[in-house]
Parts: C-alpha cells; sequence; structure tokens
C-alpha cells in the first residue's frame, strides 16, 4: 500500500520553511490506519515486548494501538512538566525549537523490551532523547517504529545501532 497518499503537506506549519507532514488525513481512513498498525508491529508479534513507549502527541495514537496488539504496556514520553509523578528528563533540540522530554522514573524496570515508536523521524533530536531516558532506567530497546522518516534530516545518525523501521521515507 502507498501509504504516503494519505499524508497532506503544509508548507510553512508551524514556521517558515517547514514542511509539515499532516497524518490526520491518513488516521481518518479505517482501512489504511490499520494496515499502518499491523506494519508496525508485523516483525515484533514474536518478540517478547514489555513495553511500548510513545512520543508526546502523535507518537500515543500509534503506541497505544501497538502495546493493545503485542500484549505490552504503554509508557507515554512526555513534554516538560505532564506527567504528574517523579520523571527523569532530557533536553533536545527539534527541527523547530528546543524543548524537554520526561519519563515516569517508575515506568521502566531494569531489563525491559521496549518497542519505541513516534509518527516522524526528523533530527532524531527527540527520539534519540527518549533513547538515553530509556537506557537510563535500564530498559533495552528492541525497536524504533516511525509512520515517517525525512530521509535528508539524516536523523538516524542520531539512533546508531537500533533497530529503525519507517513507512514511509521522504
Ligand atoms: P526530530 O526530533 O527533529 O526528529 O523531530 C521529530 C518530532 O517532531 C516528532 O515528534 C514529529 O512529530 C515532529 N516533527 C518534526 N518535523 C516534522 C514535520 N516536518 N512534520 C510533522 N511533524 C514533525
Amino acid at each position: 500500500m502507498e501509504f504516503e497518499k494519505y499524508i497532506r503537506d503544509i508548507p510553512d506549519f508551524p514556521e517558515k520553511g517547514i514542511v509539515f507532514k499532516d497524518i490526520t488525513t491518513l488516521l481518518i481512513n479505517s482501512e489504511v490506519f490499520s494496515k499502518v498498525i499491523d506494519k508496525m508491529a508485523e516483525s515484533y508479534k514474536k518478540k517478547k515486548i514489555d513495553k511500548v513507549v510513545g512520543i508526546e502527541s502523535r507518537g500515543f495514537i500509534f503506541g497505544g494501538m501497538l502495546s493493545y496488539i503485542l500484549g505490552a504496556g504503554f509508557v507515554p514520553a512526555r513534554k516538560a512538566g505532564k506527567l504528574p509523578h517523579k520523571t527523569i528528563r532530557e533536553s533536545y533540540s527539534l527541527e523547530y525549537g528546543e524543548s524537554i522530554i520526561e519519563l515516569h522514573e517508575d515506568s521502566i524496570k531494569k531489563g525491559d523490551k521496549i518497542l519505541l515508536v513516534d509518527d516522524l523521524l526528523a533530527t532524531g533530536g527527540t527520539a534519540e532523547a527518549v533513547v538515553k531516558l530509556i537506557t537510563r532506567l535500564g530498559g533495552e530497546i528492541s525497536g524504533i517504529e516511525f509512520l515517517i522518516e525525512l530521509d535528508f534530516l539524516n536523523g538516524r545518525e542520531k539512533l546508531d545501532g537500533k533497530k529503525i523501521h519507517s513507512l514511509i521515507h521522504y
């Protein structure tokens, strides 16, 4: 299936020069959305995954579905100040702007097998920060799934050595 047909480009959003990849046009199509989830889950169905970590906010959409399919718990990686209990945090730079991301310190146990998921890999700063947080808590990353990867930004270089899979490449 040509998933890219269902992605809408929004030029100059949220800032001039950024072409925002709008995935809402894919999500409203139930057949395409379920095929995306099946594809993301494919290589993990026979593996033991303890937790799926989804990155705020669009990573939650895929992460919740994947945790259901894989029989794993779901862990939200959230922007600063959103998680109510004790957190660990990392700061990082985005394709646009700077940010801080957090995990609850009790969300991952040493040795947990983790599938990390987000909608889009751009510069890799966000995913790299979450990889650091998972690693600090002793989690072992089994793989990272993205719906979209912007190849020209070389984000995967920041995730060196990890199993990375993206359904759409630009
Ligand atoms: P990065 O840390 O540069 O890899 O940025 C990835 C995060 O920013 C993801 O959570 C994306 O949802 C969001 N993002 C970055 N660039 C874009 C873009 N061009 N279109 C849509 N989302 C983006």
